[in-house]
């Protein structure tokens, strides 16, 4: 497997410059010819294929959803970061940069990070323009915020609907190249396979979710802005049909998976409160401007948060990380929250629960500005738990949020599959090891605004313009694979729903693969998982037909997917022998913080696809840092 991350050569700050005014072009009159899919309509992908398509290419773009901007995107609460320095307060582009690296603990590549931190200027500009309703300071310039793993505040945003506002903005610009003949787009049409024809991808085969017809579509090049993965572990704060479906099968088909165990655990969301529970919500790090993060002293308190006297509550984060205190990285505060827990002194009814506590905040701003900040969390805090958030402390706890794995890519957001392009979250991405807040919304539009039309232009400018076709071996025999295995699910006709396969493999992920991870917890995932997955292919139960909507088959297509990928994951977590950022192997550690070992694993590890019942293989790209030096993250 070829990890060439082909970075421009010359000095840092001047790579990607050098890079455009070198890459191949496409004329204008030549663009019409080629076509490009598009799978996904997320930011990553809306973004991408509005831009392609006002260029002039022909876009057929792909989501499961019914409407593009239902994408998982429109969740996206708290902000997005950009090195404006609009608040004067010390940013720049190399400080954006170095804080993204050191965020995600040393496991990214310079030069794309570096990249993003550069572009990210522009995102702010373009989404203005686009009528984004950014929030706004009393004399009418962008407000900030801040959030954490930064001291400075560049975090812009629109109240807690950042995501929803932004891909309004993405949408607008896609539903205009949809009018315009240039992007035909296919909702409900779940991609289940990549065509690879002469080593380059070629394609792909869906399946419309209303009519259950499996097609195949061909095109020039190949984009997957496809998102993450949280839901392996079932419970995550992802939307509920975020899957890894199109990565795995890419996967399958030859790309590499990049770090597929960096996986991110959200500190702040509503503590699980029941079995019966499909979904969590997040409560925005924004909130971490205003809220105070503690538990009390002693374990066991079982009084109400009022009556606990303020020398007998542990504000721990301002006491562990003084600079950074309630904005501290996620990983840091998950586990110190993890911490407080397991030593009796989490609150709640299950005792899996931390308090987030805007009482000093209220006294000091008023409950007016705290309403005009997050007005719409709280409200929706309030309905989940019937608790006012105004008058007690929120709870929280950490739940899986984000994946940092993802396909691997190289400095042209290419995977190892030539012509096969990987941006947003589907991408094993610039975040190493933890993603800092409001950074997946600056690279997914980065991504798909600002670094793919450039790449995917120089790639297809050395491809032949010849219209292409959906036939030939390569798609029949992809055709007649998804095929097979529709009949084969709906055919098993055993006794256990998709949804018990589903949340039994999340218990596992979670317990061995989650928060933390050791070398017999992964062991016994890696026996564990073949044997839930052998025995969902005997057992498994989908319910009606293939010929029409069936939800239960969408379900269990996902699910045998996650079975598969489940073992990958602890696979890489078992092989990563060291801690860094969300990988927490409790082995190494330092009094509680992460051990890292650069020596050893100062790489990104991805994997092969070997073939049906074969261990997958193992390679690095290592991560060479020549601009900055490693270091061992403090925010002391
Ligand atoms: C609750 C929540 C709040 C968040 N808040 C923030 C925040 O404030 N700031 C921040 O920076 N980040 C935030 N994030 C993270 C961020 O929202 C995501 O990382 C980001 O939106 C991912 O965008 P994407 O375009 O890569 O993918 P998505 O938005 O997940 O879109 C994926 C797209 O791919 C399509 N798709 C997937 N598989 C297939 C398939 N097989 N066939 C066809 N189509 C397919 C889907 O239909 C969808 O259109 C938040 C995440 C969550 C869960």
């Amino acid at each position: 497997m070829n990890l060439d991350p082909k970075i421009p050569s010359g000095p840092l700050a001047d790579k990607w410059t050098s890079y455009k005014g070198n890459a191949k072009l496409v004329n204008p009159a030549n663009k019409r010819k080629y076509t490009v899919i598009v799978v996904g309509t997320g930011l990553a992908g809306g973004s991408a294929a509005a831009t392609l398509a006002e260029l002039g290419y022909n876009v057929l773009c792909f989501c499961f959803q019914d409407s593009p901007r239902r994408a998982h995107s429109i969740a996206a609460q708290g902000g997005i970061n950009a090195a404006k320095n609009y608040q004067g307060d010390g940013d720049s582009v190399y400080r954006l940069f170095y804080d993204t690296i050191k965020g995600g603990d040393f496991r990214s590549r310079e030069a794309n990070v570096y990249r993003l931190a550069e572009v990210s200027r522009n995102i702010i500009d373009q989404c203005v323009a686009q009528g984004v309703p950014f929030a706004r300071e009393y004399g009418g310039l962008l407000a900030n915020r801040s959030f954490g793993g930064a001291q400075v505040s560049r975090t812009f945003y629109a109240r807690g609907q950042t995501g929803q506002q932004l891909l309004l903005g993405a949408y607008q610009s896609l539903e205009r190249q949809i009018a315009a003949g240039k992007v035909k787009m296919f909702p409900r049409t779940e991609m289940l396979d990549l065509v690879v024809k002469d080593g380059k991808a070629s394609g792909i085969v869906v399946r419309d979710l209303v009519t259950g017809k499996i097609e195949s579509f061909a095109a020039h090049a190949v984009v997957l802005a496809s998102g993450g993965y949280g839901n392996v572990f079932y419970l995550s704060t992802n939307a509920k049909g975020s899957n890894v479906t199109a990565t795995y099968r890419a996967f399958k088909r030859g790309a590499g998976f990049g770090n597929p165990c960096f996986t991110q655990i959200h500190p702040t969301c509503i503590p699980v409160s029941g079995d019966y529970q499909s979904k969590l919500t997040l409560m925005s790090e924004s909130l971490r401007n205003d809220g105070r993060v503690w538990a009390p002293k002693k374990g066991g308190d079982k009084r109400s948060p009022d009556q606990i006297p303020e020398a007998e509550r542990d504000y721990y984060l301002e006491r562990k990380y003084p600079s950074f205190g309630n904005l501290a990285p996620r990983d840091i505060a998950s586990r110190s929250a993890k911490e407080a827990c397991d030593e009796g002194r989490g609150v709640g009814e299950h005792g899996l629960g931390v308090y987030l506590d805007f009482r000093d905040s209220i006294q000091r701003l008023g409950a007016d500005v705290i309403a005009q900040r997050y007005g719409n969390l709280f409200q929706m805090y309030e309905r989940i738990t019937g608790e006012d958030p105004y008058k007690v402390p929120m709870r929280i706890y950490p739940a899986v949020h984000y994946t940092m794995g993802g396909l691997w890519v190289d400095y042209n957001l290419e995977s190892t599959v030539p012509g096969l392009f990987v941006i947003g979250e589907a991408n094993f991405s610039d975040h190493g090891a933890n993603r800092l807040g409001a950074s997946a919304l600056m690279q997914g539009l980065a991504d798909g605004y600002f670094v793919l039309p450039y790449t995917i232009s120089n790639y297809l400018a050395g491809v032949s313009r010849d219209p292409v076709a959906a036939s030939g071996e390569a798609f029949k025999e992809a055709e007649s694979a998804v095929n097979d295995r529709v009949k084969k699910l709906l055919g098993i006709n055993g006794k256990r729903s998709v949804d018990s396969f589903h949340k039994e493999l999340g218990r596992i992920m979670w317990d061995k693969c989650g928060m933390t991870r050791t070398r017999a917890g992964l062991t016994e995932a890696l026996t564990k998982i073949p044997a839930l997955r052998e025995e969902f292919w005997q057992n498994v139960r989908v319910l009606g037909e293939g010929e029409n909507l069936n939800q239960s088959l969408e379900k269990a297509g996902r699910v045998a997917d996650f079975l598969e990928f489940g073992e990958l994951m602890c696979a890489d977590a078992l092989t990563r022998e060291e801690s860094c950022g969300g990988h927490f192997r409790e082995e190494y550690q330092v009094e509680g913080e992460a051990k890292r070992d650069d020596a050893n694993f100062a790489h990104a590890a991805v994997w092969e696809y070997q073939g049906e019942g074969k261990a997958p293989k193992r390679h690095v790209e290592p991560l060479v840092y020549e601009n900055i030096k490693l270091a061992t993250r403090s925010y002391k």
